[in-house]
């Protein structure tokens, strides 16, 4: 299988493997990699896949992508990143909160947020490419998060031989929790940095240091090239497609549904990478009717899905999910690509750089809106629901997934669609105690960690994962913070 960039006109030139579109993270004229096309995946397939465990579900979805890697080789990493050392009673569990609700719980890795699901591979498969692509440099991972990304890259990159890693925060973008994982991060590979502004600005920074051919040859001169980590990259993007069937065949498992029923998904939405693997397994044939994306405040997708337009210049807002605090999610340009194809891609990507918005055809919005439906939620109607969710159905969900359970409630009484709903929970209640807190009836006199945590535990009667909680006691090595165009300086 062959891999294309979303802005190239010419589908017979400028085609790569999947090893080597892994390697380059962004494609050279700036658009991103995508399969020529979509591997079918039948239901006798999907039947079969549940009775296998997780790592061996990664396996065979994964291989239908990657079809230039070794199958062999695949499953041993799959089987390493998914193992029980890591994800402790299972990698994606699905937990059944009302009759239609099923929260699918990708927290269970060493950083407790979903980000791991994909970067506990993601670095496996990388090296494995290096490799595959008879690469003699080292590869400079640099990551733009808005929390919980820099975190699991961190922890999925920490020594991996040939590859080093950094990772850029904005200064005042994360949670002190958050904050305080990343500045702990143990390894020789790796180096952390703040950067004044939002999330946006680290990620322009970051793209423009990946565009910037001086750089890149000087780079080159010190014997590495820059790759990426970020949602962009195919690597990240392809092990989240696994989640979705394995949700199915749960569902399946448990006599929820019988095998070609249809489901729904509802996806807490950022950058579009984790709504997007679900649109694909979709496109598989996976049977899932409609996709809920939920936003928060900043509703940029919401407009987009409901009115065509998408605009981006608009107040940005900082929320208690700063997560999903994006007013460019990058992976939507994969989905017009497959809704409108290259062209018209290529004229909204120019006109959202130029003037910061675009506004699509009836037809392909036509397209859109019979699959996606659009919803956000406040901040109040976040914790006002995550409370509801925990007092009333006994559901403790951290605030990132409480925007979609909002946004669920809200598609549910605007439809009364009752199909069984797959709610993605993206990250563990403990990584945002603050607010879980405040929502469910205490505000915590201060923000220091260890107090949240104990706080959390005693108001909700859970328990905090032993890797929070082990963060505490480690002494913190990264404090530097820059100016985004200085953020080259951090590197050389
Ligand atoms: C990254 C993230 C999201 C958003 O996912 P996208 O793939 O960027 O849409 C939602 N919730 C949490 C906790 C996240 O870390």
């Amino acid at each position: 299988m062959k891999y294309i960039s979303t802005r190239n006109q010419n589908k017979n030139e400028n085609l790569v493997s999947s090893a080597e579109a892994i390697k380059k993270g962004l494609a050279p004229d700036g658009g991103l990699y995508m399969p020529t096309e979509i591997p079918e995946l039948s239901l006798e397939a999907v039947a079969s896949l549940a009775k296998l465990p997780y790592e061996e579900r990664a396996t065979e979805i994964l291989s239908m992508f990657l079809t230039d890697y070794d199958k062999e080789k695949l499953a041993l990493d799959c089987r390493t990143a998914y193992g029980e050392d890591r994800f402790q009673g299972g990698a994606a569990p699905l937990v059944k909160v009302t009759d239609t609700h099923f929260s699918l719980e990708l927290w269970h890795g060493p950083t407790c947020a979903f980000k791991d699901m994909a970067l506990q591979i993601m670095p496996r498969l990388l090296s494995r490419a290096l490799v595959m692509t008879e690469e003699t440099r080292k590869a400079h991972i640099l990551v733009a998060t808005s929390g919980d990304t820099g975190k699991a890259a961190l922890e999925g990159y920490r020594d991996v031989d040939g590859i080093d890693i950094t990772v850029f925060y904005p200064v005042d973008g994360v949670s002190p929790m958050q904050k305080l994982q990343m500045a702990t991060q143990l390894g020789e590979n790796v180096n952390v940095c703040a950067v004044y502004g939002n999330f946006d600005d680290a990620q322009n920074g970051v793209k423009r240091i990946f565009s910037d051919k001086a750089l890149a040859n000087k780079a080159e001169d010190a014997g590495f090239f820059f790759s990426s980590a970020n949602s962009i990259n195919w690597g990240r993007l392809a092990p989240q497609i696994v989640y979705y069937v394995s949700a199915y065949c749960d569902l399946l498992n448990a006599g929820e549904i019988s095998l070609g029923d249809k489901i729904n998904v509802c996806v807490p939405t950022g950058n579009f990478g984790n709504i997007f693997a679900g649109y694909i397994a979709r496109e598989m044939g996976l049977p899932i009717d409609k996709m809920i994306c939920a936003s928060n405040a900043n509703c940029v997708l919401t407009d987009f899905i409901r009115g065509g337009t998408y605009d981006r210049t608009r107040e940005f807002f900082k929320t208690m999910s700063p997560s999903m605090d994006i007013l460019i999610s990058s992976n939507l340009e994969r989905l017009l690509w497959l809704l409108a194809g290259p062209e018209e891609t290529a004229r909204c990507m120019a006109e959202l750089s130029a003037n910061g918005k675009y506004t699509v055809s009836e037809e392909i919005l036509a397209k859109l809106q019979s699959v996606f439906y659009g919803y956000c939620s406040t901040e109040e109607e976040t914790a006002a629901c995550l409370k509801d969710t925990f007092e009333n159905k006994k559901y403790l969900a951290d605030t990132h997934t409480s925007v979609a359970i909002d946004c669920y409630n809200k598609y549910v009484s605007d439809t009364g669609d009752m199909t069984k709903t797959v709610v993605v929970s993206t990250a563990s209640p403990y990584k945002f105690p603050y607010d879980v807190c405040s929502s469910i009836g205490k505000t915590p006199e201060n923000e220091e960690p260890a107090y949240l945590l104990g706080l959390l535990e005693e108001l909700s009667g859970t328990k905090a994962p032993a890797a929070l909680s082990a963060t505490l006691s480690l002494p913190v090595r990264f404090k530097q913070v820059v100016a985004a165009p200085e953020m080259e300086t951090v590197i050389f």
